[in-house]
């Protein structure tokens, strides 16, 4: 059997999608179940389109999130991506071979001309398809038109082509994820191959990349299910091996709608800065269509690759499930040892002064407040009491526990006795419990104590350990916190 080749195919304009990450992850996937190699092919024929910050994006976020290629142009020690800008001496050559066989022709209508054809067919309320009027130019009408200043785009001829390599205008393929699919060829045009301007289209370039790359199989989204006739047609023409073909349904939002901006991030590098793991990412994404044999679906991306199966793809569109997202993303989080997430946490905390607290107080506050993290990201919003000098205050914890006789009471007394307490994490610990049984004694339930101390030193209703927050606040900070919650009596 010949070595599987995979590639994907991403054009630059814009970052790496989340879907495109996902048809990624499928060739990866399958390339690495079978021992075959995975290719990142730069698709810029677009020049309109393309930018390099984009090409950056994707370069990047590929390796982000671990989907390494296997070959490509050396840059120093490292594949770069192939790039079809890099290669568009190559394409003529082939276009140049299909006029030859007379797989294709050229076409001098203006785009002033096509755009008529399409009024006309609009007008009647025909689906448009070239007219050919090119098909058949004698030598000396094209003279004539070049002699204009008319440079010739090349069509594909679908009809000769077709004729050539199948019994009747149907064709069609086995698709590993759809099964068969086929269509007229009557209804797909010959469409252009060459641009006027010299470069490639889309369906030529991938085509004769694709061949010239060796790609046994292409795996992509169902959007290209139209393309891959035209290029099935190509390939016959250029007398080259055609690949198996695999489309992977959609992924749609929550709401069943194209996934875009309004639902969330969709980017791969959005989802990177919100604070998710790529690791989970990459996780979460597998099972957009796939399900692991066992059901476990928490799974790391070689045990997915040993299990990838890719006949059993859902041929169906997937949901795109924040929630879900969210989920997995914290129990990978729970995974991260805390010297681990001590480091990716930082990028989160650049708005607190990080140098206020001790290495070991540093370790002490994730510990204590990493349980509910779904996002690095959610880290922010989950210690700012930790730093500066006292505390804001939020609506609820003043008005539901301070404003409470109760609370007052148990901060008065507080302040009676903790400043005599020897401050470290074990000693606060017994005291409080034997604080909070005192005040049980009076008919206070310990958590309404706990509150009013918590309240005050945090100026939340709820969070982390209070004990270790005490002690990693030290005991002039938190004094001074539960002395200004202390109401002035008139
Ligand atoms: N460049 C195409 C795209 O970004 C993908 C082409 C392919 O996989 O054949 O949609």
């Amino acid at each position: 059997m010949t070595d599987v080749r995979v590639r994907i195919a991403p054009s630059p304009s814009g970052n790496l999608h989340v879907g495109t990450a996902r048809t990624a992850l499928f060739n990866y996937l399958f390339a690495k179940k079978n021992n075959g190699k995975f290719i990142l092919r730069i698709e810029d024929t677009d020049a309109e389109r393309t930018s390099q910050e984009y090409i950056d994006n994707i370069f990047d976020s590929l390796k982000a999130l671990g989907l390494n290629w296997d070959e490509g142009p050396d840059i120093g020690g490292d594949y770069g991506p192939y790039t079809q800008s890099e290669r568009f001496d190559i394409y003529p050559k082939y276009a140049q071979i299909l006029l030859d066989k007379g797989f294709a022709y050229e076409c001098f209508c203006t785009p002033e001309e096509l755009e008529a054809e399409k009024q006309e067919a609009a007008n009647n309320k025909k689906p448009y398809v070239y007219t050919k009027k090119c098909l058949n130019l004698t030598e000396e009408e094209k003279a004539k038109l070049r002699a204009q200043g008319r440079k010739p785009a090349i069509r594909f001829n679908i009809e000769k082509a077709q004729k050539a390599f199948h019994d009747t205008s149907m064709l069609s393929f086995n698709d590993m994820v759809k099964g068969e699919l086929h269509v007229d060829t009557n209804l797909l045009g010959d469409f252009v191959i060459m641009k006027s301007n010299g470069s490639p289209t889309y369906n030529f370039a991938v085509v004769v990349d694709d061949m010239l790359m060796k790609m046994t199989h292409i795996i992509r989204g169902e959007d290209h299910i139209s393309n891959t006739f035209k290029q099935i047609l190509i390939f016959e023409a250029l007398g080259a091996e055609i690949p198996q073909f695999g489309h992977l349904g959609m992924i749609l939002a929550p709401d069943r709608s194209k996934l875009s901006k309004r639902h969330g991030a969709t980017a791969v590098s959005e989802f990177v800065e919100h604070g998710y793991l790529t690791d989970a990412l990459v996780n979460f994404v597998a099972l957009l269509g796939w399900a692991p044999s066992d059901g476990e679906e928490i799974k790391s991306i070689d045990e997915i690759a040993a299990d990838f199966r890719i006949h059993e793809i859902s041929s169906s569109n997937s949901i795109f499930e924040y929630d879900k997202l969210n989920w997995m993303n914290g129990q990978y989080i729970k995974k991260l040892s805390t010297e681990e997430l001590k480091e990716r946490l930082k990028p989160y905390l650049t708005k607190y002064d990080l140098s206020e607290l001790t290495d070991e107080n540093y370790t002490r506050m994730i510990e204590i407040t990493r349980e509910p993290l779904k996002l690095l990201s959610d880290i922010t919003d989950a210690v700012p009491y930790f730093f500066g000098k006292g505390v804001h205050i939020d609506e609820e914890a003043q008005t539901k526990v301070l404003d409470t006789e109760t609370a007052q009471d148990v901060l008065k007394s507080f302040m009676e006795q903790a400043p005599d307490w020897e401050w470290t994490e074990e000693n606060l610990h017994e005291k409080l419990e034997k604080f909070r049984a005192d005040y049980k004694e009076k008919g206070v339930k310990p958590k309404v104590t706990m509150w009013a101390i918590r309240a005050a030193v945090t100026g939340r209703t709820c969070g982390a350990d209070m004990t270790a927050i005490l002690a990693i606040l030290g005991k002039e900070e938190s004094l001074s916190r539960a002395k200004a919650a202390i109401k002035a009596t008139v």
